[in-house]
């Protein structure tokens, strides 16, 4: 199997992966870079449950308007351009995964801080992610999509890391909406996203245990910077591992 053909197996893979843990289900989408073009174009499924998409549903789109590159390609996501401008905007960003999971959905919409509470999840950081507020941005007559370019620059502002040397924020929580995660690999995208939905299930059960996301918030002991950057140098030769097993998952469901 060449570069290619091996990317859209692992597109696919990664799409019913996402499926499988809950953090997609029939919407939401996961792209990457086309090995072919990686500065001009990105693959993303065509419409399609994210559970049901094979090898034979991925199509190349434009990174600069979101377009196909074949225009008789079938129709894609409306929010596609999430995927575009991201790419667009931040050079280092392989892969981005977009989901309405209903575990983070509640931190979009109120100010309890999404951050690392443990090792799988230190790519969160000791900062909050950002929660990108598509009212503030275009005003209340918005359906909450990101349904055009426009949008999706706004959405991929929200990623600009806090020092220009930084790489590029792995976590943007859209209100009401989902939110939105970057990599630097296909493979660590479908790892943030699994684990981003863990750290936001021990935030909850947090909650629940301090008597309330306030008192969660107040009496956590979160990661530090340092503890973040250390475990994510730990974590970086793990990642294999767990892809090996999440496909593993797969073929056990046939
Ligand atoms: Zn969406």
């Amino acid at each position: 199997m060449d570069g290619y053909a091996q990317c859209l197996e692992d597109l696919s893979l990664a799409s019913r992966i996402l499926a499988q843990h809950g953090i997609v289900d029939g919407f939401g989408h996961i792209s990457c870079r086309d090995p072919r073009s990686p500065k001009d174009q990105y693959l993303l499924a065509r419409n399609l449950a994210p559970a049901l998409v094979g090898p034979e549903d991925i199509v190349a789109w434009r990174i600069s308007d979101a377009e196909p590159v074949d225009p008789k390609s079938p129709r894609g996501f409306l929010e596609r351009c999430i995927h575009s401008e991201i790419y667009r905007q931040f050079e280092d960003v392989e892969a981005v995964v977009h989901f309405h999971s209903p575990d983070i959905i509640p931190y979009g919409l109120m100010p309890i801080p999404l951050k690392a509470v443990f090792h799988m999840a230190s790519f969160l950081g000791a900062v909050a992610a950002p929660i990108f507020d598509i009212g503030d941005a275009f005003g209340p007559e918005t359906d909450m999509l990101i349904r055009n370019t426009t949008h999706g620059a706004a959405l991929a502002e929200a990623f600009t890391p806090p020092v220009p040397s930084a790489p590029t924020r792995p976590l943007v929580l859209m209100r009401g909406h989902g939110a939105t995660l970057t990599a630097p690999s296909l493979k660590l995208a479908v790892f943030r996203a699994i684990y981003t939905q863990t750290n936001a299930r021990i935030l909850t059960s947090l909650s629940t245990l301090a008597g309330g996301a306030q008192n969660a918030a107040q009496m956590t002991r979160f990661l530090t910077s340092e503890e973040c950057e250390a475990s994510m140098a730990a974590n970086a030769g793990q990642v294999a591992r767990s892809w090996d097993v999440w496909c593993r998952e797969l073929e056990k469901r046939r």
